[in-house]
């Protein structure tokens, strides 16, 4: 880990329109470590995400991303530049194979076929049951596999930053531990991971960094290592008995 952080997000504010959702969001994200974003329904939490891919315009703050500032640069650039976001119950194409699927991910790269056969295989390993599955249309797979191959065809762009919105979404319980299962060994591969999560005692067992919204602001942000109780944390911040 080296002291700059991957993804740097400084005093955003955004919304849609006239809405503002977001009014003074910052955070790190660092290479290698998972940053988790909490807070109740309707804090920021996606609106934050949507505003690092750059699908809503940061209307104050900055946003930087290995060293660059990003703030104006659109969708499309961030994708090629080493930001991939899973958005929240993303649907794969259900008609298309597990593989067909993979490759559409890595389209966005704008790199030819025959360079993105060859990232297939480190997914793959990942992820051995698409791999058992690579010909099997997507609708036929479980949630959890279809969570896996969502995150798969993130990872075809080779990101440096991975945003996911809830992928335990609807998943059992085993799911869920499998999915931040993924998220430790993409950690340990040197991605950083800026997670939004429901599953909250889950996501916080995989975290490096904690950053909790409550009503478009930060309300607390701190190394994991720091947050000694994490019961009072969950209890303080989402009313839980
Ligand atoms: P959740 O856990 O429910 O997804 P969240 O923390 O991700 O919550 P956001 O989805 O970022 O919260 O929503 C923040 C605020 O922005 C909420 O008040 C929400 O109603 C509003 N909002 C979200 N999407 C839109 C939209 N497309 N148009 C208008 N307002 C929106």
């Amino acid at each position: 880990m080296t002291d700059d952080p991957l993804l740097r997000v400084d005093g955003l504010a955004t919304g849609y329109g006239d809405i503002r959702a977001v009014w003074d969001v910052s955070l790190r994200v660092h290479a290698g470590e998972v940053t988790v974003l909490l807070g109740r329904n309707g804090a920021g939490k996606t609106t934050t995400l949507r505003a690092v891919a750059g699908l809503n315009k940061a209307e104050a703050g900055c946003i930087t991303f290995d060293g660059e500032d990003i703030t104006g640069v659109r969708a499309h650039r961030r994708v090629g530049a080493g930001i991939a976001f899973v958005q929240e119950g993303k649907r794969v194409f259900r008609r298309r194979t597990v593989e067909e699927n993979l490759l559409l991910g890595g389209y966005s790269t704008g790199k030819g076929k025959h360079k993105l056969r060859a990232e297939l295989g480190p997914v793959y390993d990942m992820f051995p049951v698409l791999a058992d599955r690579r010909r099997t249309v997507s609708g036929q797979l479980s949630g959890g596999q279809q969570q896996m191959l969502a995150i798969g065809q993130a990872l075809m762009a080779k990101p440096a930053l991975l945003m996911l919105d809830e992928p335990s979404g609807g998943l059992a319980p085993s799911v869920v531990a499998e999915v931040m299962a993924t998220v430790s060994t993409l950690k340990a591969s040197g991605m950083g991971v800026l997670l939004v999560e429901q599953a909250a005692a889950a996501a916080l067992e995989v975290a490096d960094q904690v950053t909790v919204l409550d009503v478009g602001k930060v309300v607390l942000d701190r190394p994991r290592a720091e947050v000694a109780d994490t019961n009072a944390l969950l209890d303080v911040y989402f009313g839980r008995a």
